[in-house]
């Protein structure tokens, strides 16, 4: 019985880093349709759980992707709400890689320390990549502030997690390198979610910061997202903290992805979003990895 991937995108191009991934978890065909929307989905849904025999369900599997997150979730939604009973079959949502990439870092950062009690910044969470690793640092009991360039919106982001996750989450407008800077101020951890190639922290603002534990740059375009770090970056000692760049955890991230596709085939009814996602790259992590703390 073939494994078959069902990659459905709410872009109008499917992302082809997602489909060389499917194949590379386990899948033994990928199905990747584009401009896939809530209203359109249920006949998709009904070819896949209609389709295979109670025990060879879990050989048809569901990808959600696309560059946005919130069309991502409304078709996750969607999706789910098409099975019943038995007749469902392994769903999986990443959309712009948001799961896997903040789960990957917050993972990292997470090994062998308790991040209980600790303060973090996001900056420019706002976007799919800080919003995740914003909730999974959170649900590691860290108090987190999240920022953006206008205030609405990233307060508006904030009260959408905190409803869908259970967190709480801290709103704060920084638009320039001076706000973002006193944005990380007091923080023992600082990750950064900018968009690729914006540079939102200068090295002289967190070189010197007594508190600080930890910095992570999610962004792999150069220039980096936080000056001082470079994207190789995977544990490195640098005035005082331990930083991660956007390679540095990529590869976990890249695995992890696989090791997700690869799960969605050994059973009929995982669905896999933020939580499982986390908790799937902390068994990793320090595990097959080898990570160092
Ligand atoms: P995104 O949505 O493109 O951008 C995140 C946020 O950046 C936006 O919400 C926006 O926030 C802010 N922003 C945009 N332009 C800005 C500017 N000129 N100045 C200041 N802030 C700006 O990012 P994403 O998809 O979440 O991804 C985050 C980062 O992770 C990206 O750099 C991406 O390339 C990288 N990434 C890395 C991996 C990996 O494996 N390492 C995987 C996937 C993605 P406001 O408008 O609210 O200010």
């Amino acid at each position: 019985m073939k494994n078959l991937l069902y990659q459905w995108d709410t872009d109008a191009l499917p992302s082809v880093f997602d489909s060389v991934v499917a194949y590379d978890g386990g899948a033994d065909h990928v199905v990747s349709y584009g401009g896939v929307t809530p209203d359109r989905v249920g006949p998709l849904v009904e070819g896949a759980i209609f389709t295979r025999g109670p025990k060879d369900k879990r050989h048809t599997a569901i990808f959600v992707g696309g560059s946005d997150l919130i069309a991502g979730e409304a078709l996750f939604k969607a999706v789910q709400k098409k099975f019943f009973g038995k007749f469902r079959v392994s769903l999986m949502l990443d959309s712009n890689g948001a799961n896997t990439t903040a789960a990957a870092c917050v993972a990292l950062l997470s090994n062998g320390r308790s991040l209980e009690g600790m303060s973090a910044t996001v900056l420019a969470g706002t976007g799919p990549v800080g919003q995740r690793a914003a909730v999974m640092l959170a649900r590691e009991g860290v108090i987190v502030t999240l920022t953006g360039r206008q205030l609405e919106k990233t307060r508006a982001v904030c009260d959408a997690l905190e409803k869908q996750f259970d967190v709480r989450l801290s709103a704060v407008a920084a638009p320039d390198l001076d706000s973002r800077a006193r944005s990380v101020m007091d923080a023992n951890i600082i990750i950064a979610t900018g968009a690729a190639g914006v540079v939102l922290l200068e090295e002289k603002h967190w070189s010197g910061l007594p508190k600080l534990q930890l910095v992570a740059d999610a962004n792999a375009t150069p220039p980096a997202g936080i000056e001082g770090v470079d994207m190789m970056d995977r544990g490195a000692h640098r005035h005082n903290a331990l930083t991660y760049g956007a390679i540095g955890f990529g590869t976990l991230k890249l695995a992890l992805h696989r090791a997700c596709i690869g799960r969605l085939f050994q059973q009929n009814d995982l669905v896999l979003d933020a939580t499982e996602i986390y908790a799937i790259a902390k068994e990793m992590v320090g595990q097959s990895h080898g990570e160092k703390p």
